[in-house]
């Protein structure tokens, strides 16, 4: 049996960067030592002083392949993720044709991922009006859990649900022991501002903000909270963005309530007293809020009061993006980022004095919990041997033109940014070395349950 030596100076294990070697036999860690430990013969990688840390899981991802692949697909999304360090996606139910709402359209998935995969893929199953009997097989079938939409999801194939349809579906998720992914934002509050901004200047992002109000989302949050607490059922807030709903989440999770949250870099990096007029790339829902909202979603960040982070990576052909006319109301709302999470985040958070254990905390171990994808997001035995090597010290203007994703219009374009992704690992094979991808297509479909 051939061996793997992969050692660095600075490894993430056990929540600490240490100098170490890991031995990887058949694509998993069969044992972690000393620097020197496993000699320096055969296939072995020296990283000298990079990091060597889990690879990213990010559990929200519109790939939006069969039935929209123009807009992205499984072969560039997975690229762009190997190139910014991931190994493990789990695509969001809505934007492809048809949504994964049935056992059917979750195994024309499956079936279009094939062969594509540049790293593992595992699914989200869509709960919808109606489809109530089709959740126990999807289950069965192996997606990971189910996502539902409060408001209107943008695409006719993804219908909103209201709480009648929370309380057909929660007991029987709940039964499965299966988790609800929430976008968490309620149409009351939606339909009041949306009266107030009729006569604003679609091309200010102040329009836009003040027409997805705080209100929408801590209704939402307040009324899952309820529900989760009723049902005894796992429901997880996808993109948390206003900061007003956290004091409700803690107290809610104190008391033991099965809620678990999510942000997403962008409203941690970006605030709206920065965007330009007609700037639709930073466009998504619920949207980037104020400054002062964004310092507080760090605090909570940093205190542990949400648990993961997403990339809700959701790009469109430009046209959709209004980069034309700048219209924000009319626009897509998404965001690409796939690539970049590791780096956002690592500027940021480097300033804020956060550690390298605790970007894998976010982007690595989270996610993976949230899905409970087994064996991926740490470094330890009997894990994947899954791992993204970088350099934290490194610095690189973003050039949204190098990017793998499928569209390149990224409200990112021309930042700069720490942080330089060298190897991506995916079972102990190499599948990306700066700018080479040496081994195409071997990420394979993830179901729940399998190791
Ligand atoms: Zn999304």
């Amino acid at each position: 049996m051939s061996t793997l030596v992969i050692r660095s100076q600075r490894v993430l294990t056990e929540g600490e960067l240490r100098p170490a070697s890991i031995a990887v036999q058949d694509g998993v860690i069969a044992a972690i030592g000393g620097f020197e430990e496993f000699g320096s013969g055969g296939d072995h990688h020296d990283f000298g002083e990079a990091v060597v840390m889990p690879g990213l899981v990010d559990t929200h991802v519109h790939i939006n392949e069969p039935g929209r692949a123009d807009w992205e697909g499984f072969e560039t999304a997975t690229r762009a993720a190997a190139a910014g360090g991931l190994t493990t996606l789990i695509e969001m139910p809505l934007n492809s044709i048809p949504a994964t709402t049935s056992v059917e359209s979750f195994r024309a998935k499956m079936a279009a991922a094939e062969g594509q995969l540049a790293v593992d893929v595992g699914f989200w199953g869509g709960v919808v009006p109606g489809n109530t009997p089709e959740l126990r097989g999807l289950h069965e079938a192996g997606v990971f859990g189910f996502k539902c939409f409060l408001v209107p999801s943008g695409v006719p194939e993804f219908e909103a649900v209201g709480e009648p349809e929370l309380r057909e579906a929660l007991p029987v998720l709940s039964a499965l022991g299966a988790v609800l992914l929430v976008h968490s934002e309620l149409p009351g509050p939606i339909e009041t501002a949306a009266v107030e901004v009729a006569g604003d200047d679609p091309k200010r992002y102040s329009t836009w903000l003040k027409s997805r109000p705080r209100a929408a989302e801590n209704e939402a949050i307040a009324l899952l909270i309820r529900l989760s607490r009723e049902f005894d059922a796992r429901v997880h807030v996808v993109h948390l963005s206003s900061s007003d709903a956290l004091p409700d989440l803690r107290r809610a999770r104190a008391e033991g309530t099965k809620i678990t949250v999510e942000t997403c870099p962008h409203y941690l990096r970006f605030a709206a007293e920065e965007i330009r007029e007609g700037a639709t790339e930073f466009k998504c829902a619920p949207p980037i809020r104020e400054r002062e909202n964004r310092e507080l979603l760090w605090q909570a960040l940093l205190a542990g009061s949400i648990d993961l982070l997403a990339s809700d990576h959701s790009p469109c052909p430009p046209d959709m993006k209004c980069a034309r006319t700048g219209d924000f109301m009319r626009a897509w709302g998404g965001i690409a980022s796939l690539e970049l999470s590791l780096p956002v985040m690592w500027t940021e958070a480097r300033q804020r004095g956060a550690g390298i254990a605790e970007i894998a905390r976010w982007l690595c171990q989270g996610p993976a919990k949230l899905a409970g994808v087994k064996g991926k997001g740490a470094i330890a035995v009997g894990c994947a041997a899954d791992m993204v090597v970088w350099h934290p010290d490194a610095q690189f203007r973003v050039d949204a033109a190098t990017l793998y994703h499928r569209h390149k219009l990224t409200p990112y374009a021309g930042r700069e940014l720490h942080g330089v992704v060298k190897a991506t690992f995916l079972r102990g094979q190499k599948i990306y070395d700066r700018g080479d991808f040496p081994a195409p297509a071997v990420g394979r479909v993830l179901r729940r349950g399998q190791a």
